[in-house]
C-alpha cells in the first residue's frame, strides 16, 4: 500500500495544492508534512509488508567456490506490490518468522539459478515444414504468435532451472522485449531476460534472399552496412527494449571491419550496453577480439590461438556447442572431438567460458528446458570438472548478463532465484536433469517436481507498465 501513496504524494502538485498556496509558513509545514511521510514509508519495515519463505536446505551449494554447507536455513522476502525479492539472512541458526511459508529441503542439493547465455525464446523450428530452416518460420510465423511461442519456451526453461536467459535475437518484431515486459510486468513467469531486439548484420543478415524478395531480411535482421545504418540500427533496437546489441559479424562474403566493430562496442557502450557477437570464421573472430566484443556466440571458428588472445582481452566464449546425441541431426566424430578439445583448450587457458545452447528447435520427445539441459553433456564430454561446469553455468551466467550484483548469487540483499536436485552436482553435474525446486523472485514456480504456477499469472501490469 504505501507504493500506492507514494504515487499520491507525486500527483499532489498536479492538483493544484502547492502551486496555488502562496504562505511561506504553510508552505513550510507542508514540506515538513511530506518529509515526514516520505521518512515513515522509506523506514516501514520490510517484514511487515511482505511475504516470507523460509527455505531449510539440506545442502547449499556455492558453485563460485565449488562447496556446499549443511542444514542451512535461507530467509526470503517477495514484494507483492513490486513483484521483487530479497534474501533477507542465509545461515544454520536463522529464526524463522511466525507467519512464515517454510519449504522444506533438507534431503535436497540447493544452488543459485542457472544461465542459458544464448538462445532464441521465439523460434522453434523444425524438420515439418520448414525443413530444418528458419527462413521460413520467419515467412510463415507472425511476431504475434511468436511472442506465444517464447512466453511457452521460457516457462520450460524456467521448469527446468534456467532463471536467466540471454535472448539474442531472431523473434520477429521485438517479441522478446515484449516477454521480458510481460515478464517484468507479473503477466506471466518467466526467466530473466537479457534481450537482444532485432540482429544487426550487413545486407542480408543470415539469409540468402532473392532480388525480388530482398525486404524478407526484416525484421529478422537489420541491414546496417554504413556507420550510419550502423548507429541507428543499435539506437532502434535500445529504443525498443533491447538489452544487449546483437550483430552478425561475418555472416556474408562482406563482413565487418575492425573500425565498425569497434563503432558497434563504443555505440553500445553509449547506452551502458555490450555487445555480442555472432561469429563463424576465423577471421572474423580474429576482428571481433580485436574490437573487443563482449562475446563471441559459436564455437566454430575458434582455436587455441584466438583463446589465448580471449583470455587476455577477457572475452567470453558463447560457444553454443550442441553435444552429439540421439537427437542430433548428425554430427560427424571428428567435428565432435573437436568441439570438445577447443572446449578443453579454452578451459585450460582461462578463457570465460559461458553455458549456452541455440536451442531453438524442435525435439520430439523433449520440451524446451529438456532440450536446453541435454547440452551438459557436450561439457561432460570435455572433460572439464563437474564443479567447473556448475560454476560456468551459474556465477559465469550472471557475469555475463551482468546481473551479479542483483541477481544470482544466493547472497543477502540478492534477489531469491533458487533451485534444488535430488542429487549433487558437484559429484555429477547430470543431477541439474532432474531439477526439482525452482523459486523465481521469491515465489515458487516448482515443487518436488511439479510446475504450480498460477501466482505468476497476473491480470493487469501489475508492477508497473511500460516497462522499457
Ligand atoms: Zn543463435
Amino acid at each position: 500500500m504505501r507504493y500506492t501513496s507514494f504515487v499520491n504524494i507525486d500527483r499532489t502538485p498536479r492538483n493544484g495544492t502547492f502551486t496555488t498556496c502562496t504562505n511561506p509558513g504553510l508552505q513550510l509545514a507542508l514540506f515538513f508534512a511530506l518529509t515526514v511521510t516520505v521518512l515513515v514509508f522509506a523506514l516501514t519495515p520490510r517484514l511487515a509488508q511482505g511475504q516470507i519463505t523460509a527455505i531449510r536446505a539440506g545442502h547449499l551449494i556455492d558453485p563460485a567456490t565449488g562447496t556446499a554447507a549443511t542444514n542451512q536455513i535461507i530467509l526470503v522476502e517477495r514484494d507483492p506490490e513490486r513483484g521483487t525479492s530479497e534474501i533477507l539472512e542465509i545461515g544454520g541458526d536463522v529464526v524463522i518468522p511466525d507467519g512464515a511459508t517454510v519449504i522444506d529441503l533438507s534431503d535436497q542439493w540447493v544452488l543459485p539459478g542457472l544461465v542459458d547465455a544464448h538462445d532464441h525464446l521465439g523460434i522453434t523450428y523444425k524438420e515439418d515444414p520448414e525443413s530444418w530452416y528458419y527462413y521460413f518460420t520467419v515467412i510463415m510465423d507472425s511476431t504475434p504468435l511468436r511472442a506465444i511461442q517464447s512466453m511457452s519456451t521460457g516457462f520450460q526453461k524456467l521448469a527446468s532451472g534456467f532463471t536467466i536467459v540471454r535472448d539474442l535475437g531472431n523473434n520477429g518484431l521485438y517479441a522478446d522485449t515484449a516477454l521480458r515486459q510481460a515478464i517484468e510486468m507479473g503477466w506471466v513467469p518467466g526467466p530473466t531476460m537479457i534481450n537482444s531486439g532485432i540482429i544487426i548484420g550487413a545486407f542480408g543478415g543470415q539469409f540468402h534472399e532473392i532480388p525480388e524478395r530482398e525486404d524478407t531480411v526484416y525484421p529478422e535482421y537489420l541491414n546496417a552496412d554504413t556507420n550510419d545504418e550502423i548507429v541507428k540500427a543499435i539506437r532502434r533496437n535500445i529504443h525498443y527494449g533491447a538489452k544487449v546489441i546483437k550483430v552478425c559479424v561475418d555472416c556474408q562474403a562482406y563482413p565487418y571491419t575492425v573500425d565498425q566493430l569497434k563503432l558497434f562496442v563504443s555505440e553500445a557502450a553509449n547506452a551502458g550496453q555490450k555487445v555480442s557477437g555472432h561469429v563463424q570464421t576465423r577471421e572474423g573472430a580474429r576482428r571481433a577480439i580485436e574490437a573487443g566484443l563482449w562475446s563471441i556466440d559459436h564455437d566454430g571458428a575458434l582455436d587455441p590461438e584466438l583463446h589465448t588472445l580471449m583470455a587476455e582481452k577477457g572475452i567470453w566464449r558463447v560457444g553454443t556447442e550442441t553435444p552429439q546425441a540421439d537427437w542430433g541431426r548428425g554430427m560427424s566424430d571428428a567435428r565432435y572431438e573437436r568441439r570438445t578439445t577447443m572446449m578443453k583448450d579454452a578451459f585450460d587457458q582461462g578463457v570465460m567460458m559461458a553455458f549456452s545452447t541455440d536451442a531453438d528447435y524442435y525435439i520430439e520427445g523433449m520440451n524446451r528446458g529438456e532440450l536446453t539441459i541435454e547440452f551438459i553433456k557436450s561439457w561432460i564430454d570435455s572433460g572439464i570438472p563437474n564443479a567447473e561446469i556448475l560454476k560456468i553455468m551459474t556465477t559465469n551466467g550472471y557475469l555475463i548478463s551482468e546481473t551479479e550484483d542483483t541477481r544470482g548469487p544466493i547472497r543477502v540483499g540478492f534477489a531469491a532465484d533458487i533451485i534444488a536436485t535430488a542429487e549433487n552436482p558437484l559429484d555429477d553435474i547430470n543431477a541439474l536433469r532432474n531439477v526439482r525446486f525452482v523459486m523465481k523472485d521469491g515465489m515458487v514456480f516448482k515443487q518436488n517436481g511439479v510446475v504450480a504456477s498460477l501466482g505468476f499469472f497476473n491480470n493487469g501490469p501489475r508492477y508497473g507498465w511500460r516497462k522499457r
